[in-house]
């Protein structure tokens, strides 16, 4: 039976990443949000600390480089599982609650990690295993609709090699990681059960830096754009099955979304527990006593509102641990990781900018973080699918639509 307290074991994991949050993050929080595109180099030496904890097991899974392996260790007692999907959760949930920007450029980390997980076979699991792997789904005509793909993998039978073409943009960690798990179609006349990922090593020379991104939030983050030409890859690095299975569809790579929506959730999860915290310490020093024994109407406007806020929070990490708690026990959470998603990434959206609101001028001023985390939380509402296509996923599979019937 699920439980949503957090699981003893991983308590020495939550702290350790609390601390790496609080020490490393929160201190170089301004100097990369000024500083756009320059690398955070303190993170090298964090790397560094994370491989040895890792040694050591004590970090593994702290970040989306531990995730997936649905036999991850710690069985627990009648056959449930917390295992490396809720410790990743809970590690990215902690650091994000330090800097989700800094979070993104974490080596070692990325979302990649997660496609690999998701769709590698044993062989790749461990050839690809523990580097920086970013992820290219996105193109300048297929953004929330994946299956519109037009980069192309192309088998050349005498070489043995994928040969890639085409462009992907806002590719996050796409320049600074080792790998791009690159999303390609082996045949543009078979639909979406021709799209298949491919893991391309960031030095292949067919794999062309086109620009990076100037943004909103999350400036700590590189965000690259690229073009693949004539770009060749050895065959055994297209994850999964090469067969093109009409029935399956999409499947193969759309695992990947089960687990990477979770911990996209958890980083909201944990900016927007980094905002109540503050807002609180700051209603508390402008005076306004928050009594959770009171009801609202007995509250100040303030102190009401924050509860409200909380409790909405409460909600949304609640769906993000059942999604990665099922993900552990091998049931399918598509759904979960949607609901969670979409619940996820538009409350901490939310109270990010109530939290701003509620403190004023101070709150919007650079005195605070809180404008900050106002602006990078934004992402964690688009990128891994926007609101409205986690809304949508929802719906069809709560009415029993495909994706032709609702679109
Ligand atoms: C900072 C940043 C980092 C990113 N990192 C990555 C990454 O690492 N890898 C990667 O592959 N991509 C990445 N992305 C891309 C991101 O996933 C896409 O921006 C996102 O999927 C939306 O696609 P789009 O921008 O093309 O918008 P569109 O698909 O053009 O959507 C525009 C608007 O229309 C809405 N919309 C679209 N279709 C529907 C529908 N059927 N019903 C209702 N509303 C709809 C959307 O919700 C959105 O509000 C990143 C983007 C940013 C900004």
């Amino acid at each position: 039976m699920i439980n949503l307290e957090t699981p003893k074991k991983f308590e020495f994991l939550v702290s350790q990443a609390h601390q790496v949050a609080t020490e490393i993050f929160r201190s170089n929080s301004r100097k990369y949000d000024a500083d756009e595109h320059s690398y955070p180099k303190e993170l090298d030496m964090l790397a560094a600390v994370i491989d040895g904890m890792n040694e050591g097991g004590a970090l593994s899974g702290a970040g989306a480089g531990g995730v997936g392996e649905s036999n991850g260790s710690g069985k627990a007692r009648d056959g449930n599982r917390n295992g490396s999907n809720m410790a990743s959760l809970l590690g990215l949930v902690e650091l994000s609650w330090g800097d989700v920007g800094l979070l993104l450029t974490m080596p070692r980390q990325g979302l990649g990690q997660a496609a690999i997980a998701a769709v590698a076979n044993v062989e790749q699991l461990k050839r690809f295993g523990g580097k920086w792997a970013a992820m290219a789904i996105t193109e300048p005509e297929a953004g929330s609709d994946s299956a519109a793909i037009r980069t192309t993998a192309t088998l050349d039978e005498k070489t043995g090699e994928y040969v890639l073409n085409g462009e992907k943009i806002f590719v996050t960690a796409g320049d600074r990681a080792e790998l791009i798990v690159v999303w390609a179609t082996l045949d543009r006349n078979q639909g979406r059960a021709a799209i298949k990922s491919f893991v391309v090593e960031r030095d292949n020379p067919g794999l062309i830096l086109e620009r990076l991104e100037h943004k909103l939030g999350i400036r700590a983050s590189d965000t690259a754009d690229f073009r693949l030409e004539d770009c060749r890859i050895p065959k055994d690095n297209l994850l999964g099955s090469p067969e093109i299975e009409p029935k399956r569809g999409f499947a193969g790579v759309m695992q990947t979304f089960d687990n990477t929506r979770p911990l996209v959730a958890g980083m909201a999860i944990g900016v927007a527990r980094a905002c109540l915290e503050r807002t609180r310490e700051l209603l508390t020093e402008a005076g306004v006593e928050i009594d959770y024994d009171l009801p609202p109407h007995a509250q100040v406007a303030a102190a009401s509102e924050f509860i409200a806020m909380e409790s909405d929070w409460e909600a949304a990490r609640l769906l993000t641990m059942q999604a990665a708690w099922m993900a552990d026990n091998k049931k399918p959470n598509s759904l979960q990781a949607s609901m969670a998603k979409a619940k996820a990434g538009r409350t901490a959206t939310d109270i990010a900018l109530r939290c701003v609101a509620l403190c004023g001028s101070v709150g919007y001023g650079e005195g605070e973080l809180l404008e900050k985390w106002a602006r990078d939380v934004k992402i964690l509402d688009l990128f891994e699918g926007t609101q409205q296509i986690q809304q949508l996923i929802v719906a069809r599979q709560l009415l029993g639509k495909t994706s032709a019937e609702l679109k």
